[in-house]
C-alpha cells in the first residue's frame, strides 16, 4: 500500500461520489462543504433554532445537533420546522452515539445521521477480550441486526449517513483485535460500511477523528488506500476532535485538516474549537479557500518511484547531528529579521528572551528562539547562551565575533566561498537548485544544514518533492523547512503556516522551521505559532495540551468558561495533556491520550481522570479545578510557577 491520493506533486482532488444531504451535495465535483454542530440543549427549539441560524449566516452548510435519546430525535422534527418558517432550508444532522432508537427515528424526520460506530451497538467499558474467529464473528452478527434497520430506513427515505468513527471511541472488540490504531479505526468503520452495502445502500460519508493530528492523517490515509484498493469513493467528512481554543486549537485543526487538503483529500470539514460555533466557520472557509485555484500551481516533477517512506506510519527522517540541529534533537526554530534595520536586544524580547536588568542576566522561556537570521545586521551586545544568529555570508565574514554566529550562503555561492564556518554553515536551496548532482556534493559536506525555500502555490508539494530527492540519494543532512508569507492577517497566517509546515513534520520530515513573514503578525505571534505548530505535530512540546472538546446538547458546564479557568492554573506544566469533556458519555472515550481528565458527569458533578482511569467521582464543580490540580501534585507532576526559571 503506497497511495492514499492522487498525486503527492500536482494538486488533484480525489474525486468521491456524490452523496446529496436533501438538495446539499457533498463530495464529487461539489464545493468542499463547511458545517458545525450546535451547543444548545437540543430540547430548547428556540436556542437551537437561533444558534444555527447565527451558523448558518456564518457560511454554515450542514447543522449538527445531538440527539441523545428519543425526545431530542423527535424534536429535531420541530426545530427543522422552526427553521423552514424563518426561511432556512439547511439540511440537518442528527449526532447519535448509544442510541440506535433515537437516529431510526432522526433518519426518518431529517437529512442525515450520523453514527458513531465504536458506540452505536456497544457499551464502552475499556476491557480488553480475547476473540475466537467464531466469537468476533458472532459479535459482527450482533451488530449487523442492531444497525441494519437503520440502514434500511435511512435507504427508504433518502437520508444520508456518517460512519464517523473516534478514535479514542473505538469499540472494546475492535481495540482487543487491532489496537487504539489508525488501522482500527478504519476496521471500525469497514463493519458499518460492509453492512451498509449488503443492503445497497451508499449515501455514507466517513470520517476518521482524533484530537492527535499524527493519528488522524494516517487513519485518513490508511481509509482513502484501503477505498481506492476496493473501488470504494466515498466522501470524507474532515474534523480534528477536541482541537481547543484560540491559537492553540486552530493551529491543531489547520495541521490535520490542512495535512489532508493538501493532497485532494477532504469533501466537507468541520473545525472543532471551544468556543460558539459561529467562529469556527471562518476558520474552516479560511483553510478550504485556498484550494479553490491550486490547480493552477507551478508545475513540481512528478516523482514515479516507490515511495522511501511510509506515509502510513511516523518515522522521523534520518538525519545527521550539527551542533543542535538533526538527528535527535527537537526541531529548531529560527525567526527571520533579516529586513530590521538593526538588532538590539529588545528584539529578542518577542522572542522568548527577557532581559532582567537588575540581576544582569536573560530569562527564557519554553518558547525561547533557537535561531534568528539577522540578514546584514550585526550584534554589538551580549547574547543569551542558547541562542545563535545566522547571518548573510557576507555579514558574518565582516562579524568580528563569530562564537554564536553561522553563515547562509545560497547554493551555488558555497562551494566558491573561501569563508565557511568549521561548525555550522546553512546553504538555502530551492527546487531549482537541488539538483542530484548538487545532494551528492553538498552531502559529503559535514558541517552543513540545508534550507529548504519555496515559492510556488503548492509549496508544501514542492518541499515534499525535495525531501524525497534527499531521501531517494540518501543524504542525511539535516533540513529546515521555510515558508514566506505576506500580507495575511493573524488568524490567516497561522493556518495557512500550519498547515504547510505541519503536514512535512507530521511525515517526519524536518529538523527546523523557519517562517518569514511580512505584514502578517507580529515576531512574537510568529514565534508563538511556530511553537505551536511543533507542539501540534507532537514534535516539540512546549506548553500544556488541552483536549477540549466543542460542547454540544450534552454538556453539563460551561465549557469555555472552565477550560479558561483551568487553563489560568495549568498553563506552565510544560507536556501534560489535560482532557476537559462535557458529558461522561463521550467525554472518557474521546480524551485519547490526555494525562488527567475532568468530565461532566451530571449538572455541577464532576469526574476526574488520571490517564482512562476515574479517580474522583462527582466532585462538585466548585472545587473540581482545585481537586484536579490535587490529583496533578499527587502524582508528581505539579510545578509551582515560581520554581519555573
Ligand atoms: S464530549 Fe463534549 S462534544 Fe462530545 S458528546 Fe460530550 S459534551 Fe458533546
Amino acid at each position: 500500500m503506497n497511495t492514499y491520493c492522487n498525486s503527492l506533486t500536482s494538486y488533484s482532488r480525489f474525486l468521491t461520489r456524490e452523496v446529496k444531504v436533501g438538495d446539499l451535495g457533498i463530495g464529487g465535483n461539489n464545493p468542499i462543504r463547511i458545517q458545525s454542530m450546535t451547543t444548545t440543549d437540543t430540547m430548547n427549539t428556540i436556542a437551537t433554532v437561533e444558534q444555527s441560524i447565527r451558523m448558518i449566516e456564518a457560511g454554515c452548510e450542514l447543522v449538527r445537533i445531538t440527539a441523545p435519546s428519543l425526545n431530542e430525535a423527535k424534536n429535531l422534527e420541530v426545530i427543522k420546522k422552526e427553521l423552514l418558517k424563518r426561511g432556512y432550508k439547511t439540511p440537518l444532522v442528527a449526532d447519535i452515539h448509544f442510541t440506535p432508537n433515537a437516529a431510526e427515528m432522526a433518519a426518518r424526520l431529517i437529512e442525515k445521521v450520523r453514527v458513531n460506530p465504536g458506540n452505536y451497538a456497544d457499551k464502552k467499558k475499556f476491557e480488553h477480550i480475547e476473540y475466537t474467529d467464531s466469537s468476533y464473528v458472532a459479535e459482527l452478527e450482533r451488530i449487523r441486526e442492531r444497525f441494519t434497520p437503520l440502514v434500511k430506513i435511512c435507504k427508504e427515505y433518502g437520508t444520508a449517513m456518517r460512519i464517523g468513527t473516534n478514535h479514542g471511541s473505538l469499540s472494546d472488540r475492535i481495540l482487543s483485535r487491532y489496537g487504539d490504531t489508525p488501522t482500527g479505526m478504519v476496521e471500525s468503520a469497514f463493519e458499518f460500511l460492509r453492512i451498509c452495502e449488503e443492503n445497497n445502500y451508499h449515501e455514507i460519508v466517513i470520517s476518521m477523528k482524533a484530537s492527535n493530528t499524527l493519528v488522524m492523517v494516517e487513519a485518513y490515509r490508511l481509509l482513502v488506500a484501503k477505498m481506492m484498493e476496493s473501488g470504494r469513493n466515498y466522501p470524507l467528512h474532515l474534523g480534528v476532535t477536541e482541537a481547543g481554543e484560540g491559537e492553540d486549537g486552530r493551529i491543531k485543526s489547520a495541521v490535520g485538516i490542512g495535512a489532508l487538503l493538501e493532497d485532494g483529500l477532504g469533501d466537507t470539514i468541520r473545525v472543532s474549537l471551544t468556543e460558539e460555533p459561529e467562529f469556527e466557520i471562518p476558520v474552516a472557509k479560511d483553510l478550504v479557500d485556498r484550494y479553490v485555484n491550486r490547480n493552477d500551481h507551478k508545475a513540481i516533477p512528478a516523482f514515479n518511484e516507490k515511495l522511501p517512506y511510509n506515509p502510513f506510519e511516523y518515522e522521523r527522517r534520518k538525519s545527521r547531528e550539527v551542533i543542535n540541529l538533526g538527528n535527535h534533537h527537537v526541531p529548531r526554530v529560527i525567526a527571520d529579521f533579516g529586513n530590521r534595520e538593526n538588532i538590539s536586544a529588545a528584539s529578542l524580547f518577542g522572542l522568548g528572551y527577557n532581559y532582567s536588568v537588575p540581576l544582569d542576566k536573560w530569562n527564557l522561556s519554553d518558547m525561547a528562539v533557537d535561531y534568528v537570521y539577522i540578514g546584514d545586521n550585526q550584534v554589538d551586545f551580549e547574547i543569551p547562551g542558547t541562542l545563535r544568529f545566522i547571518q548573510s555570508s557576507e555579514a558574518w565574514r565582516k562579524n568580528k565575533n563569530q562564537q554564536q554566529a553561522y553563515p547562509l550562503f545560497c547554493a551555488e555561492e558555497y562551494f566558491h566561498s573561501g569563508n565557511r564556518s568549521n561548525e555550522l554553515n546553512f546553504v538555502a536551496v530551492d527546487i531549482e537548485t537541488l539538483t542530484g548532482d548538487f545532494i551528492e556534493k553538498i552531502s559529503k559536506e559535514k558541517h552543513v544544514v540545508l534550507v529548504l525555500d519555496t515559492f510556488n502555490e503548492h509549496g508544501m508539494a514542492e518541499q515534499r518533492r525535495m525531501v524525497l530527492d534527499l531521501l531517494k540519494a540518501k543524504s542525511d543532512l539535516p533540513i529546515i523547512l521555510k515558508r514566506n508569507y505576506a500580507s495575511l492577517d493573524e488568524k490567516q497566517f497561522q493556518l495557512f503556516s500550519s498547515t504547510d509546515l505541519g503536514s512535512l513534520l507530521l511525515d517526519g520530515f524536518g529538523d527546523g522551521i523557519w517562517i518569514k513573514q511580512k505584514d502578517c503578525v507580529s515576531p512574537q505571534v510568529c514565534n508563538s505559532t511556530a511553537f505551536g505548530i511543533l507542539q501540534a505535530t507532537r514534535t516539540r512540546i512546549s506548553r500544556t495540551e488541552y483536549i477540549s472538546c466543542p460542547s454540544c446538547g450534552r454538556t453539563l458546564f460551561d465549557l469555555q468558561e472552565t477550560t479558561a479557568k483551568i487553563r489560568m492554573r495549568t498553563d506552565h506544566l510544560k507536556g501534560i495533556k489535560i482532557g476537559i469533556m462535557g458529558c461522561i458519555v463521550n467525554g472518557p472515550g474521546e480524551m485519547a491520550d490526555a494525562d488527567y481528565g475532568y468530565v461532566g458527569t451530571g449538572p455541577g458533578k464532576i469526574s476526574l481522570y488520571k490517564g482512562k482511569v476515574v479517580v474522583k467521582k462527582n466532585v462538585t464543580s466548585e472545587t473540581a479545578v482545585d481537586e484536579l490540580i490535587n490529583l496533578i501534585r499527587e502524582n508528581g507532576d505539579w510545578i509551582e510557577r515560581t520554581n519555573l526559571s
